[in-house]
């Protein structure tokens, strides 16, 4: 007997996810990531979740209500990491003409399914505070309700919950090999050991390594694919409040600029074909100047490359003829004697949990398995209403009097009701071990080692947090130190 009914490369948001639904539904799964969870693609996202005005213009309405209702799904699932905001749109006259733009939001409000968030408006932006950041001549903006997301920490918790059903999730283990017979048998290098296991199927989730994976790995005729470059910036905060600016840009494309991490705004994407190792991405400095200029048409506050405190970047594969399906491609190959290979190519982060749905599903015919179910089951620390996400916040910061405001809606943001199992019965911050910067402690350091695969200092500040935005060198060195002699369990 195999030792595993599924096998999955990789640990993106697409390969966690499948980990997730099938085993929820008795599969015997196992996940191989050969760095950390989301440290490719998934944590360089536009971090939206949203039916996508871009498919709307496209008239692609169908995958706009589809998306829309996993919006709703998401905001059930996990109303910590996913968070409704009002996202406002500046009427250029060089661009969209208004009536377009109201009348394509008005369409946007018609397919959401169940309008639980609020509908569109036309805003007088010159007596509003959404004008204060823009440049004089904007009079008129539109606003609409879309939800943003923390992609790497969405991909942990998915993760988790697929561990709690039973999966194993291995970071720090490549595939080498894939000889394929009735079953799978891989060849892996985990954290330096080698070791061999085998699975009854197999899944490529391995976003931009895809077709190499395909020649090298699984030595199968690579699929033909392109791969696409996303890059975003990072600036000081460039505007108070919550909204989300959208931005028509010069070329037709929707620029989006973010609140991030309270003092900080994200600007992205900037997409083209990329050519290279996916494992170093480099943002180029053209993609620099053209978010900096995307900006600087609307914001007063003008920015430019110096001011860019960090970027993200990611690549990912489409096949050539989904290039701009945002749903990304299943394919499934079997045969007499060849046991089942799923491969799935790119999709955002929207419909990432349908993806995997529907990816599992292939594999019905070849195993009794459960029926679907993630919709409804909340990712961990999600077991509340988003609606109720204010509250949570007060309930932190009564039980743990300590707390500031913002650090507590940090941490719920992060953790959710979780939080209690990070901050324990601490009564005063003394009790959570040692500080590395003003909010991290030895007590959520711990945590994310024991329960989220956090291994290196890396996986702590840029993807379970975004605390290495703020944290001083030398509380680096010090975090450093203590996850070197702090032991993670396998
Ligand atoms: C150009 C572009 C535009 C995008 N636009 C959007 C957008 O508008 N909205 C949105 O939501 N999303 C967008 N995305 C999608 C999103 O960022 C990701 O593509 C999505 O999260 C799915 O990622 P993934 O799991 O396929 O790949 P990844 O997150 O890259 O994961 C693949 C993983 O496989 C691992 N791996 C590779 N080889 C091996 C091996 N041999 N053994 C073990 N592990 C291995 C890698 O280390 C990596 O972690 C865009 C992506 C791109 C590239």
């Amino acid at each position: 007997m195999a030792d595993y009914d599924l096998a999955i490369i990789g640990g993106g948001l697409n390969g966690v996810g499948i980990a997730r639904d099938a085993a929820g539904r008795g599969l015997r799964v196992i996940l191989l990531e050969q760095g950390d969870l989301g440290a490719g693609a998934s944590s360089a996202s536009p971090r939206l979740i949203h039916g996508d005005l871009a498919e709307l213009e496209r008239r692609h309405f169908l995958r706009v209500r589809s998306a829309l209702a996993e919006r709703d799904v998401w905001l059930r699932i996990a109303p910590h990491v996913v968070r409704p905001a009002r996202f406002a749109i500046p009427a250029h006259s060089d661009q969209r003409p208004p009536w377009q733009l109201r009348s394509g939001l008005l369409l946007y409000d018609k397919l959401a399914p169940r309008n639980a968030l609020p509908l569109s408006a036309t805003i007088d932006v010159t007596h509003h505070p959404l004008g204060n950041a823009l440049k004089r001549p904007f009079g008129t903006a539109f606003e609409y309700s879309d939800c943003v997301v923390d992609d790497s920490r969405l991909v942990v918790l998915t993760a988790a919950d697929a561990a709690a059903r039973g999966a194993v999730i291995r970071t720090g283990a490549r595939c080498t090999r894939a000889e394929r017979g009735k079953t799978w048998r891989l060849a892996t290098i985990d954290r330096g050991f080698r070791q061999v296991i085998t699975a009854r199927a197999l899944v490529n989730a391995t976003g931009a390594w895809t077709a190499s994976v395909a020649e090298t790995v699984l030595r199968v005729p690579p699929p033909k694919v392109a791969i696409m470059q996303m890059s975003q910036i990072v600036v000081r905060r460039l505007f108070d409040g919550d909204n989300v600016y959208v931005f028509q840009n010069s070329d037709g494309r929707l620029v989006f600029a973010s609140p991030y991490e309270r003092d900080f705004t994200l600007i992205g994407t900037a997409v083209h074909a990329f050519k290279g190792d996916p494992a170093i991405v480099a943002v180029a400095a053209s993609d620099v100047a053209y978010l900096c200029d995307a900006a600087n048409r609307y914001f007063r506050e003008r920015i430019e490359a110096v001011d860019v405190v960090r970027t993200l970047s990611g690549a990912n594969m489409v096949t050539v003829a989904a290039r701009r399906q945002r749903d990304g491609v299943i394919t499934l190959d079997h045969g007499r004697g060849k046991a089942p290979l799923i491969t799935i190519f790119g999709g955002d982060i929207t419909t990432a949990r349908l993806r995997a749905e529907r990816a599992v599903g292939k594999l019905t015919p070849f195993y009794p398995m459960s029926a679907r179910w993630t919709a409804r089951s909340p990712l961990p620390g999600g077991d509340f209403s988003w609606r109720r996400f204010d509250d949570e916040v007060d309930g932190a910061r009564e039980r743990w009097r300590f707390l500031d405001e913002d650090q507590a809606r940090r941490l719920v943001g992060a953790y959710g009701t979780t939080v209690r199992a990070v901050l324990g019965d601490a009564r005063q911050r003394g009790d959570l071990g040692p500080a590395f910067g003003p909010e991290l402690t030895g007590a959520e350091v711990r945590y994310l080692m024991n329960h989220e695969w956090a291994r290196f200092p890396d996986d702590v500040l840029w993807r379970r947090t975004k605390l290495g935005l703020t944290m001083p060198a030398r509380d680096r060195e010090a975090l450093s130190a203590f996850m070197a002699n702090s032991t993670a369990p396998r």
